[in-house]
């Protein structure tokens, strides 16, 4: 992903609406490119502060809510990782399983019993 690329995803990114494999890319970019992140923490400030003072909450400190946003989102694409790498080795152990199943299968057909 280029700077281009993420500054058209910086308002989906806002409103949650990136798909796992952009938010993976979109926070790739974002911890390489200074530039971006600081475009990033504009927005983000700008829309968290419109958002809290209509919930009357404008005390909050938004550099820090920023900072816990990026590692929320970092969690979340983590946690993804995790049940993705999870989920093949529960397919590869379901794999060989139903090999072994089979192979008992045709040992006692062959067998007679
Ligand atoms: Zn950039």
């Amino acid at each position: 992903m280029d700077c281009i690329e993420f500054n058209g995803k910086i308002n989906a990114y806002l409103k949650d609406e990136l798909t796992d494999e952009e938010l993976n890319e979109f926070l790739l970019h974002l911890r390489s490119c200074p530039k971006c992140n600081e475009e990033l923490e504009i927005n983000y400030i700008v829309s968290e502060g419109i958002e809290r003072l209509d919930r009357k909450k404008a005390d909050y400190n938004l550099s820090a809510a920023y900072e816990k946003a990026k590692d929320d989102s970092r969690r979340y694409i983590a946690g993804r990782k995790s049940m993705i790498r999870l989920s093949y080795v529960v397919g590869t152990v379901m794999f060989w399983m139903l090999g072994i199943t089979v192979f008992v299968f045709f040992r006692i057909l062959i067998l007679g019993s």
